[in-house]
């Protein structure tokens, strides 16, 4: 017997070992990734400054290495697409927590999900007005009820008896919200007033997150204010499980866009199924989802979605979309434009 061949044996039968004992497989056996958004939409050259350019770049990043930095040390998937959203929330840059887009009252309500592939199991809040990290809130519904989805008032009071930070709505309202907003009900009163026109994103920048540990397990996570003159009460993709946050044993991914098109499409969901009962690769089932399923029906938005392989997808049919990866092959790129930056 050749000595690589002996080598090649006992490490397997070590790693059988330590999975029999329930002990985490060395980390070297899968690598670790994770893979970020900081929304889609009309992100091109022309509309965008070198200080706000500078300014978003140094937002995914910080997001990315927030995430990458649980995994490094052992963390858990769960954790890392936690941390990763959590950092966003607090930027008031990204249309998430504080800096969220305002509904037509000129309020935030807030909307976010978690999920973890192993189980799988799942936490959703849908507009919250006084939770400073719904990320937070999300994982405590996963965690601590055994409920998948909380919304409103009611989200708000177990909110309040898990002992989550509460802040008044003025805490998320940013005079560039403000701004957005009356630019919205303007071109709204322009347009035609019989057709409702599907509310385009405007004021980018949802937050999501997938990741995948050195267990080999995949989670999912995704906040977001929804989208600018929403109608009071009106919920989107993000906090709807299989819409636009979605993972398993297998696939992981979340989304971001003009959130009924997504929720009509089961977009998150949807990408996973035509992998696990089509057998598709990762990138064709992406592919396949946001360029022509989506498309066809008028949908604008992406996705970031990972697979227990390590492999990943960053794609999108608007403008543009903030995203990231970095992995334990030593990538590391943060891009926003149509092209590869
Ligand atoms: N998908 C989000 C929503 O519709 C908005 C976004 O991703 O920009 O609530």
């Amino acid at each position: 017997m050749s000595r690589p061949h002996t080598r090649s044996l006992v490490s397997l039968a070590l790693a059988a070992a330590a999975l029999l004992a329930g002990a985490p497989l060395p980390a070297a056996e899968h690598p670790i990734v994770i893979v970020i958004h900081g929304g889609a939409g009309v992100i091109e050259r022309a509309h965008m400054t070198a200080e706000r350019e500078a300014s978003y770049r140094a937002g995914l990043g910080a997001a990315l290495d927030a995430g990458f930095a649980v995994l490094e040390r052992g963390g858990s998937s769960l954790d890392a697409v936690a941390a990763a959203v959590r950092t966003r929330e607090d930027d008031p840059q990204f249309n998430a927590g504080r800096g969220a887009v305002l509904n037509h009252d000129g309020i935030c309500e807030l909307d976010a999900a978690i999920m973890d592939g192993t189980g799988p199991r799942a936490g959703a809040v849908a507009g919250v007005h006084h939770v400073k990290n719904p990320i937070e809130l999300a994982r405590l519904v996963m965690d601590k009820s055994p409920h998948v989805l909380l919304a409103g008032q009611g989200a708000e009071e177990f909110a309040l008896s898990q002992g989550v930070t509460l802040v008044p709505e003025s805490y998320f309202i940013t005079p560039e919200r403000v701004r957005e907003l009356e630019e919205a009900k303007r071109t709204a009163a322009e347009s035609a007033p019989t057709t409702p026109l599907p509310l385009r994103p405007r004021g980018m920048g949802t937050v999501g997150a997938v990741a995948l540990d050195a267990q080999g397990h995949l989670a999912a996570a995704t906040s977001t204010g929804g989208i600018t003159n929403k109608l009071y009460g009106r919920i989107g993709d993000t906090p709807v499980i299989g819409a636009g946050t979605y993972a398993s044993e297998s696939c992981a991914v979340s989304g971001t866009g003009q959130g009924e098109f997504f929720m009509r499409q089961v977009v998150a969901y949807d990408i996973c199924a035509m992998m696990q009962y089509q057998h598709l690769p990762l990138a064709r089932a992406v592919d396949l989802m946001i360029h022509d399923k989506l498309r066809r029906t008028g949908g604008e938005g992406g996705v970031i979605a990972l697979d227990r392989d390590g492999n990943f997808a960053m794609d999108f049919n608007s403008a543009g979309m903030h995203r990231g990866v970095r992995n334990s092959a030593g990538r590391r790129e943060i891009a926003m434009y149509r092209d590869a930056n």
